[in-house]
């Protein structure tokens, strides 16, 4: 079994144009996922100077492991979040998410970006049957509030999305998209180089400081040298580290992984898959699962809170497969050929969020499993903020939480009992 995503062996890695280092620059984004790319892109094409420094290899991080879900609403549902912040806030919110996808395809068209983007749509899958008694409630609420249309499958009909005997009912939403995410990080970081941004791999950023000279801008300290920019923006969600302690503070890093199987046969491909959907189920330790191209089986889940080892991509390896087959028993003698892990960044909201701190420092983060599209769209909203254009959204204005009283700062501690918490909730739900 290869010990790497299954999606970088899809793709030509991506190598930037060799650049002096500059000492000056206009932007320095930190981070080379989506978020920092698609910021350089737009920032690049309005006439900025812009360096993005990455510690790895451009889209390193979660945006070449993840599951290539392009999905509609956010981490909590439209009726959570109509229950917090009221009908008029969550509808902004959950647009936000639809001109997020929009966007994502927009930027895969102009920039010609070959990355298997398509909008086949989103399954959800009751894993109870109470759970489907939400689904009624929330495609009432898409339906009727969101003037968003979803559509109910009951389990006599579940067979015409997927043949299984796990789920009680699902809950459609065809307005979502799948798409290889390693093609589509490479291609974001080919058309923010075209558009002129400068990429710079193996950089990794140590320090921030306002600038020593007059206090305008900051110095940024890197492995490479020092340069100094007029605006910094941060784009390392869920692989933030102590950089800005403020952001430290409220982006949780969570190990997520997945499996690839050896390709299906095309018959049993079109049994588990009819419309080749994105899927993925009702529980808070949920599975998400899709084909790729070639008819792989990919299916994810949080195998474990625990900090990572040597052995957890293996282990989770082993639990996802068990977790593939009690969905899909007819995959028994379907190989595993990858397993691979990669970091989320997670919020005490369960909200992205996106803005300035006080330092004046940019930044857009957490999303959870929805950060595909959502970061892509909130680094370019970023990038038009620093370029001067007034953003109406309520991602940038919503307070970001901490713990309180200054539990956390940075080593998510409490993992192993939330992870027991969710168990829990998934037994008694
Ligand atoms: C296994 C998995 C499955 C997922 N599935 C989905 C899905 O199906 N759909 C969905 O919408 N979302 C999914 N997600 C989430 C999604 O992948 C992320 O939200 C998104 O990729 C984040 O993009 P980003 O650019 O903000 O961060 P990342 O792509 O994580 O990039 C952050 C980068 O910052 C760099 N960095 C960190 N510190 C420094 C430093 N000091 N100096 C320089 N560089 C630094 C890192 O090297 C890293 O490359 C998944 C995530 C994982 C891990």
């Amino acid at each position: 079994m290869k010990e790497h995503s299954f999606w970088s062996d899809t793709v030509e890695a991506f190598s930037p144009a060799p650049h002096d280092w500059p000492s000056r620059m206009d932007v320095a984004i930190v981070g080379g996922g989506y978020t920092g790319l698609s910021a350089a892109r737009e920032l690049a094409r309005g006439g900025a100077r812009v360096a993005v420094l990455e510690a790895n290899t451009l889209g390193w991080g979660a945006s070449s492991r993840n599951g290539g879900m392009v999905l509609t609403g956010l981490k909590a549902s439209a009726g959570a979040l109509v229950k917090r912040f009221g009908m008029e806030t969550a509808r902004a919110l959950f647009c936000t998410s639809l001109d997020a996808i929009s966007y994502v395809e927009q930027v895969v068209n102009e920039e010609s970006i070959a990355c298997d983007f398509r909008r086949r749509g989103h399954i959800e899958l009751a894993y109870k049957p109470g759970h489907f008694a939400g689904f009624i409630r929330e495609a009432e609420l898409l339906q009727k509030h969101f003037q968003h249309p979803v559509r109910l499958v009951d389990k006599a009909h579940l067979g015409d999305e997927i043949e299984t005997d796990l789920y009680h009912g699902g809950l459609v939403d065809e307005t979502s998209a799948g798409v290889n995410p390693a093609q589509y990080a490479a291609g974001l970081a080919s058309a923010a180089e075209r558009a002129g941004a400068w990429l710079f791999e193996e950089t990794r950023v140590t320090r921030i400081e306002r600038s020593a000279a007059n206090g305008l801008g900051f110095d940024v300290v890197t492995s490479r040298g020092k340069l100094h920019a007029d605006q910094v923006m941060i784009a390392t969600n869920g692989y933030t580290e102590r950089l800005v302690p403020w952001l430290q503070r409220r982006i949780i890093p969570i190990g997520s992984y997945i499996i690839a199987t050896k390709p299906l046969p095309p018959e049993l491909a079109q049994r588990v898959s009819r419309h080749r959907r994105m899927m993925f189920d009702s529980k808070n330790f949920l599975y998400y699962f899709r084909l790729s191209a070639d008819n792989r089986m990919i299916f994810g889940g949080r195998a474990g809170f625990m900090p990572a080892n040597a052995n957890t991509v293996r282990e989770s390896a082993a639990i996802l497969r068990r977790g593939m087959l009690e969905v899909y028993p007819q995959l028994k003698d379907i190989a595993v050929e990858y397993a691979w892990g990669g970091t989320l960044g997670f919020t005490f909201d369960l909200l992205p969020h996106a803005g300035t701190t006080a330092e004046d420092i940019h930044y857009a983060l957490g999303c959870g499993g929805h950060g595909v599209a959502l970061l892509s769209y909130l680094g370019a909203c970023v990038a038009q903020r620093i370029a001067g254009r007034r953003i109406e959204n309520p991602l940038f204005t919503l307070p970001f939480p901490t713990a309180p009283a200054n539990l956390y700062r940075g080593n998510p501690w409490f993992l192993p009992l939330a992870g027991l918490y969710y168990r829990l909730l998934d037994a008694v739900s």
